[in-house]
């Protein structure tokens, strides 16, 4: 059985087995940690040509590609690359499709190091940058301007989760001829694929669930065919290139992402469920409950939601939110997420320009870990017993 077959295979099946053939490594089960700089070519003649598989430790290995085909069959998209970090794999696509005098809209609700890298570094090199509403769907039409060549989409939003309808966007943005990239961070491919939804490029920080251990840092950018050539060009311009040994653990991370996946769901479902009936909560932001008012897009584009989501303390400013935070026990306080343990942090919404939201008091962001949820209600409710007191 070639690799190619396990694309129409269970997802469980897949992450175990995608990525490398044993069989071209002597039969290990994992693929050889290649580090590279020069790789030699037996004569002259091919050095010009560079004709033979691999010429530069920049430019691929085993270990690489074993990551990125396995990242290709779980999104369904021509060619991934692999980068240092998710931040990179925000900035390398807007960078290969981007030039001065271009446009780009970008949604509100966005990972906030993603609008700092538009409002600097984009906007110095003569790109227009506008932000949109999240739920803008096809009305994204009427924001788009002729040198418009990049619609960015973020779906469920940074730490407030509202939902985009990515199949009207998608649509309505191609149809004018812009590239529409998706950090798909929050679903993972195993909950969303971009790409089946008219996406043309995916990204995501790899840091997060296909890691999982709060250890590695790494990004991948994935991009449909149309756009994979310009895409992996940028990335051998940038020389942005990720080390072998963080490849190699994302790939070990992906074979137990599955399992990991649903225990965070089910965790983070549960947690969240409890919260909406608890005193001293406003409001729970996860796009998986039916009293969210994204919940019908989550439903008829996603097959799953991972274990991160928000809630709205029901008044109070930052003394009830550190209070909060300085109550949890289990929690740790502390950004990013995707790990095996539970984080919370109190969220900023100083920088949105349009999804600002209304809420009545201090918005917490919590990844709910693989700890028993038990436990973790227990810790909340220390938590919200100090913001009341
Ligand atoms: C964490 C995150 C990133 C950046 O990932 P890093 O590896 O920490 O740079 C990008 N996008 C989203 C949505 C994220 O949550």
């Amino acid at each position: 059985m070639s690799k190619g077959d396990y694309a129409n295979k269970g997802i469980h099946t897949r992450l175990a087995h995608i990525g490398n053939d044993p069989r071209e490594f002597f039969g290990f089960v994992n693929p050889p940690v290649v580090h590279a700089s020069t790789v030699l070519f037996p004569d002259a003649a091919t050095m010009a040509a560079r004709n033979q598989k691999y010429t530069y430790g920049t430019r691929g290995t085993p270990t690489t590609d074993a990551l990125s085909s396995a990242i290709d069959t779980l999104e369904g998209s021509s060619g991934t690359i692999l980068v240092p970090s998710g931040l990179a794999a925000v900035t390398i696509p807007l960078l290969a499709f981007l030039s001065a005098g271009d446009h780009v809209l970008i949604v509100d609700s966005v990972y906030h190091p993603t609008r700092n890298f538009a409002d600097t570094m984009l906007k110095r090199l003569g790109v227009e940058v506008d932000y949109y509403d999240p739920l803008v769907g096809a009305g994204i039409t009427a924001l788009m301007k002729p040198n418009t060549k990049v619609v960015f989409t973020e779906s469920p939003g940074s730490n407030t989760f509202e939902m985009q309808d990515i199949p009207a966007i998608a649509r309505e943005a191609k149809a004018r001829g812009a590239v529409v990239m998706m950090d798909n961070t929050w679903a993972t491919p195993l909950y969303f694929r971009p790409l089946d939804h008219g996406v043309d490029i995916s990204i995501h920080a790899a840091t997060k669930y296909p890691a999982g251990h709060s250890d590695v840092l790494l990004g991948t950018v994935s991009a449909n065919e149309a756009c994979w050539k310009r895409l992996q060009e940028t990335h051998f311009t940038m020389g942005c290139c990720a080390a072998p040994d963080d490849v190699y653990q994302v790939l070990r991370g992906l074979r137990t992402m599955g399992v990991r996946l649903e225990r965070h769901e089910e965790n983070a479902l549960d947690v969240a469920r409890w919260l909406e009936g608890q005193q001293g909560v406003a409001r729970v932001l996860h796009p998986g409950l039916e009293s969210f008012p994204g919940h019908d897009i989550w439903k008829r584009d996603f097959s799953g939601a991972s274990g991160i989501f928000s809630i709205v303390l029901s008044g109070g400013g930052e003394r009830e939110a550190h209070a909060f935070l300085d109550a949890l026990e289990i929690f740790g306080l502390g950004y990013s997420w995707g790990g095996y343990e539970s984080l919370a942090v109190h969220v900023f919404l100083g920088d949105r320009t349009v999804a600002k939201g209304d809420y009545q008091g201090p918005v917490i962001r919590l990844q709910i870990g693989l700890e028993n949820p038990e436990d973790i209600k227990a810790d909340l409710a220390r938590g919200l017993a100090a913001a009341a007191g």
